[in-house]
């Protein structure tokens, strides 16, 4: 397995290139194996974030996923987990991986937590007050194991300081 924060500080063009490559060569395998990994998916979010493009990740999940022939992409849970919640996916890897420092990471891993989809303890949640944003709150939840996501942002506009933070439910891994 390449390392990909290493390949594309070195090259950036063939990273940025090669699932554009891989769906262009309709070699559907490896792009299936790319999009599975947690690891490429990371380094492409905090590559796309660079270009302060909001959905540019997002659009990198679509224009991948549309192109997968729909026999394939049923096979791979992750796959039709992404496909079904592109939008939330996309802001909890945002979240996951751009907002939060690495070292701050551990407070969002709930061993409590169980993932509503596949039962497995790989949830990672949280809340985040978005530094660029007064009042934009974000919460977040996914599986690191089955991809399940589920994401919201509440805009306060009150600008009343007593707006509770909404709770974690466990029953349904989702933030109220
Ligand atoms: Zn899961």
């Amino acid at each position: 397995m390449p390392d990909y924060q290493i390949w594309m500080n070195e090259n950036e063009y063939a990273f940025k290139a090669l699932h554009i490559h891989l769906i262009n060569a309709s070699r559907w395998y490896p792009l299936v194996l790319l999009l599975c990994d947690v690891d490429y998916l990371s380094t492409q979010v905090k590559f796309l974030q660079k270009r302060r493009d909001r959905i540019a990740f997002e659009r990198f999940l679509g224009d991948c996923i549309d192109a997968i022939p729909a026999e394939i992409l049923q096979r791979k849970k992750r796959l039709v987990n992404i496909s079904k919640q592109r939008n939330s996916f996309a802001t909890c890897l945002e979240m996951m991986y751009c907002q939060i420092d690495s070292y701050n990471l551990h407070k969002y891993r709930d061993s409590q937590a169980i993932c509503v989809d596949c039962g497995s303890r790989s949830m990672i949640h949280g809340h985040i007050d978005l530094p660029h944003a007064d009042y934009h709150d974000q919460y977040f939840s996914w599986c690191q194991n089955c991809f399940w996501s589920w994401a919201k942002d509440e805009l306060n506009s009150d600008y009343s300081f007593d707006n509770a933070l909404w709770e974690f439910d466990y029953k349904t891994n989702m933030y109220r």
